[in-house]
């Protein structure tokens, strides 16, 4: 059995090791566009969030199974085709998650100093393709969009202090950018109420302990209680959200200098600015139903920057079925053709945490071991050898495993601790420390 799985983060990772317990004998090619594996793990998870980017170590088990290989700085629609894999392998999974920003959709949205999170997640994690995004970070006024766990992350990261993000491996780039800049207020704004916001408590709770910044709630905006349409699952994590907003609204002491306000109920409908964004026109709303309804009522904010922290797509493939409307493969509960599935974000959209993906995992591959007992594969499929070959004709620069590892070990040599690495951010630099 010759699998070839693309996209080497959470979902596809969790996919191979599933398909390694099913098929003991599998061989798995995990393909990467990046010369780095472990995707959002390395790319997405906040620099200040090590323990989470730990599950990398059993990642790093799942790529070194004798019969699975990583083929990183190879990318699927430039270096290799759709049809070529389906040719190749008896099982292909995308697992390429979902890297494009969801617009707003408002007037002024393509001005200078508006970002999308992926962007600037990107640029502040070294993503090669975001670390050119130089974003405007020298005013005082900042807007993050979206009242998820990506909104509080990128609040986060931006009102830290250097020395709170010294054992973080933040690249140097934003550290740099960041500490320099002279951020006075933060403002996290959500469409809906507190109830509805799908912040984790956790992560929530992190942004009082902030060494520099003070953290404005009103204490009439989280008055709500959690209501009987909210799922049963999902109440506690509701309440223990308001308890931890309302114990942000109790806070007296020293005014520090910096604030992250959070705000409710304020959808987006215009961004300001000629040139550049210098303000944000919100909606006041009010939910019904679980909706945000608008109420006409509407109220502007001056910012010097914006992030647009409210959601991601994935990004077509050619040749791959795609669903304009939802931004993500065409798949019915991860079948998007006979052979061929897709898992994780690419999926079924944006959510759950890392660990989420394994579970999801499991799900996909009893299906597709369904599949594959009702309608055997015709076999005969060369897998890798055929690959191989094409990838040495067009002279595409693989980075295998043990050239990963090579990247790994010069990151970790050469960050300042506590620093636990300090990433190679273009191309070059990482083919180069990936040596031959
Ligand atoms: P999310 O949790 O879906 O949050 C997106 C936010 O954007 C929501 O508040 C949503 O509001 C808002 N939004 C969407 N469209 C909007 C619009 N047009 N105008 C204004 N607001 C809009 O997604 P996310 O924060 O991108 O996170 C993605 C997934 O990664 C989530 O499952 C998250 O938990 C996970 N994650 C986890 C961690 C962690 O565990 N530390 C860190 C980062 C991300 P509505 O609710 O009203 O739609």
């Amino acid at each position: 059995m010759h699998v070839a799985i693309v996209g080497s983060g959470p979902s596809g990772l969790y996919t191979a090791d599933a398909l390694a317990r099913l098929w003991p004998d599998v061989e798995i090619d995990v393909f990467d566009r990046l010369p780095t594996p472990y995707g959002l793990v390395r790319g997405g998870i906040a620099p200040d969030h090590q323990s989470t980017k730990a599950v990398a170590r059993a990642f790093e088990r799942t790529l070194s199974r004798s019969g699975t290989r990583f083929l990183g700085n190879v990318e699927i629609g430039r270096d290799l085709s759709y049809e070529e894999l389906k040719a190749a392998y008896d099982l292909v999974v995308f697992s390429i998650g979902a890297e494009i920003d969801r617009p707003l959709g408002i007037p002024g949205e393509h001005l200078r100093g508006v970002y999308g999170a992926a962007a600037f997640v990107g640029w502040y994690n070294g993503h090669p393709r975001h670390r050119d995004l130089d974003p405007l970070l020298d005013g005082k006024a900042l807007a993050v969009i979206g009242n998820g766990n990506v909104a509080l992350d990128v609040v986060r990261v931006l009102a830290k202090t250097l020395a709170e993000l010294a054992d973080s491996d933040i690249c140097a780039h934003a550290a740099e950018r960041i500490g320099a800049a002279h951020l006075r207020d933060l403002y996290l704004i959500g469409r809906r109420g507190p109830v509805e916001a799908s912040f984790t408590p956790i992560e929530l709770a992190e942004l009082g302990e902030l060494q520099r910044c003070d953290i404005i709630v009103d204490p009439a905006a989280v008055s709500a209680e959690v209501g009987p349409e909210v799922p049963e699952k999902e109440v506690k994590v509701r309440q223990r959200n308001l308890e931890i907003l309302r114990s942000f609204a109790a806070r007296v002491g020293d005014p520090k200098p910096m604030r992250v306000h959070i705000l409710f109920n304020a959808a987006p409908v215009a961004v300001l600015g000629e040139e550049r964004v210098t303000g944000l026109m919100f909606e006041r709303t009010r939910v019904v139903e679980g909706r945000a309804e608008p109420t006409g009522e509407r109220f502007e904010l001056p910012v010097d920057t914006a992030i647009a922290a409210i959601g991601y797509l994935t990004g077509p493939l050619p040749g791959v079925p795609f669903d304009e409307k939802r931004g993500r493969f065409a798949n019915d509960e991860g079948a998007i053709e006979p052979g061929v599935y897709a898992a994780g974000w690419c999926k079924h959209g944006p959510r759950g945490v890392v660990g989420t993906n394994r579970t999801d995992a499991g799900v996909l591959v009893k299906r597709i071991a369904e599949d594959f007992a009702a309608n055997p594969p015709a076999g005969g499929k060369p897998g890798s050898r055929e690959i191989d070959l094409l990838l040495r004709k067009r002279n595409v620069r693989v980075v295998e495993f043990a050239a990963w590892k090579r990247i790994d070990a010069a990151e970790i040599a050469r960050a300042l601790p506590p620093k636990p690495r300090e990433k190679f951010v273009t191309a070059e630099e990482l083919l180069a420390a990936a040596g031959d």
